[in-house]
C-alpha cells in the first residue's frame, strides 16, 4: 500500500520533498495556501491551514502530516491529534518553534547553551536589560518572525515601543524576548533527524552566512570545525530533539563566539535553508530525511558524499525579470552546479532557487557556486 504524506505548506521545501517522495514511493499531497505555489508540481489542494475543518479534510486522506512552516496554530494542531491523525512534528513540539520565549525557556530547563535573555512587557523592563547588558540588545518578537524581520538591535527601550503597542492589542497578550547581543564570529547550523520510535541522526555541523537578516551561502562542513566542536554542535542537537521531542527534521541555529562557545540561537522543526546542500552533498538529503522520519521508516546516512559542498540562495530581482534565461544561462557556464529553482515569481530579496556545488577543493567549491548564483545579479 502506498504511504500518503500531507504537508501542510505549499512553499519551496514542500516541493523539494516531491523528488525524494517519488524515490521512495510515497505518494506526497500538499496543502498549499494559493494556486501556483512552489510545490504545485506535486498533488495539491488549496485552503486555509489556520482553518481547523480546512485541515482535518485534507489530513482525512494521508498517513502523517507534516509541514512547510510552523504556523499552523496549537488549537487546529490540537483538533488533528485529537481527531487521531498522526502529525509530525507534533504540537508539543512545534510550540517551542513558533515562540521563541517559550523555546528560551524550556532550553533553559534543559541547560542548553544560550544568550542571556529575558521576558519583558515594557520600556522600563527592556531599558534595566539593556543596562545590564553593555548598553545595546536585541529584541525579538516572539512570534511570526522570520528572515530578520522581528528582530531589531536595541540600546534604548523606547526603540520597541511600536511591539509594544502590538502585543497590547494581541488577545494572546504576552511579553517581547530581549537577548544580549552576541559578539560572534560565525553562525553555524546542526541538523538533526528524528524518527517517532526515537532514533536520531546528527548531520555534519554547516556555516551560515547572512546578509541583511537573510541567509546567504551555506558552507558544509563548517570549514576549521575540529572533532570538538563537531561533537558539541552534535550534542546539543541530539539532546533538543530528544528533550523536545521532535520528530523529523530539527535545525538548531548557533552562534559560535570569540571564546569558542556554542550558543543556541533558534530552531526549525523541518527541513531548513542550511541543510539544503545535502540534496547534493549528503548520502541523504534533509527532504528524504524528513519523509523518512514523519513516516517513522529507517534513517538514511547523513554522511557527505565528498570533502566540501557550498550552497549559494538566488534572490529574485524585479517582477518582471526573466527567470528561465537566468537559470539556463547559470547551467550553460556551470554544468558542475546543481541549480534548484522554486518555480515563484521574482520579486526582489525573494528567494527563487539555490545553487549547490560539491568538490574537494573549497576555494574551487565557493567560486563556482558564487559563480553560477551570480547569473541571478544584476
Ligand atoms: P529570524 O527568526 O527572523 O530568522 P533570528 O532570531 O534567527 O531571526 O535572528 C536573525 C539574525 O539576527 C541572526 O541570524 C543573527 O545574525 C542576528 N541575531 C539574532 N539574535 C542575535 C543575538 N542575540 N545577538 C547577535 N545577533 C543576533
Amino acid at each position: 500500500m502506498t504511504l500518503r504524506v500531507g504537508v501542510v505548506g505549499g512553499g519551496q521545501l514542500a516541493r523539494m520533498m516531491i523528488a525524494p517522495a517519488v524515490e521512495l514511493g510515497v505518494e506526497l499531497r500538499v496543502l498549499a495556501e494559493e494556486e501556483g505555489m512552489a510545490a504545485s508540481l506535486a498533488a495539491t489542494a488549496v485552503g486555509d491551514y489556520r482553518d481547523a475543518d480546512t485541515v482535518l479534510a485534507f489530513a482525512r486522506d494521508v498517513d502523517v502530516l507534516t509541514f512547510d512552516h510552523e504556523h499552523v496554530p496549537q488549537d487546529v494542531l490540537a483538533s488533528l491529534v485529537e481527531a487521531g491523525v498522526a502529525v509530525h512534528p507534533g504540537p508539543d513540539a512545534l510550540r517551542f518553534a513558533q515562540d521563541k520565549l517559550l523555546m528560551r525557556a524550556r532550553l533553559e530547563e534543559l541547560g542548553m547553551p544560550q544568550p542571556d535573555w529575558a521576558a519583558v512587557t515594557d520600556s522600563e523592563q527592556l531599558q534595566a536589560f539593556i543596562d545590564e547588558h553593555g548598553g545595546r540588545a536585541v529584541v525579538k518578537t516572539p512570534r511570526g518572525g522570520y528572515d530578520g524581520k522581528g528582530v531589531r538591535v536595541v540600546s534604548a527601550g523606547t526603540e520597541a515601543e511600536d511591539w509594544f503597542t502590538t502585543l497590547a492589542e494581541d488577545a494572546r497578550g504576552g511579553a517581547l524576548l530581549v537577548e544580549e547581543l552576541v559578539d560572534f564570529t560565525r553562525e553555524l547550523a546542526q541538523q538533526v533527524a528524528r524518527r517517532p520510535s526515537g532514533d536520531v541522526r546528527a548531520y555534519p555541523v554547516v556555516e551560515t552566512v547572512q546578509r541583511n537578516g537573510v541567509c546567504a551561502e551555506v558552507v558544509a562542513p563548517a570549514p576549521h570545525s575540529g572533532e570538538r566542536l563537531q561533537e558539541v554542535a552534535a550534542r546539543i542537537g541530539v539532546s533538543i530533539a530528544e528533550g523536545l521531542d521532535v520528530t523529523g527534521m530539527l535545525a538548531v541555529e548557533l552562534f559560535e563566539t570569540t571564546d569558542e562557545r556554542l550558543l543556541v540561537n533558534e530552531l526549525a522543526m523541518r527541513p531548513h535553508n542550511s541543510g539544503h546542500w545535502s540534496q547534493d552533498g549528503a548520502v541523504t538529503s534533509q527532504f528524504e530525511q524528513h519523509l523518512r522520519a514523519v513516516l517513522d521508516l529507517p534513517l538514511g546516512d547523513t554522511d557527505p558524499v565528498t570533502e566540501w559542498a557550498v550552497m549559494v540562495n538566488i534572490l529574485g530581482g524585479p517582477a518582471e525579470d526573466a527567470l528561465d534565461a537566468r537559470f539556463a544561462a547559470a547551467m550553460s557556464e556551470h554544468p558542475q552546479a546543481k541549480v534548484h529553482t522554486y518555480g515563484k515569481a521574482p520579486r526582489p530579496g525573494r528567494k527563487v532557487g539555490h545553487v549547490n556545488v560539491i568538490g574537494q577543493d573549497l576555494d574551487d567549491v565557493a567560486y563556482q557556486a558564487r559563480a553560477a548564483a551570480s547569473f541571478f545579479l544584476d
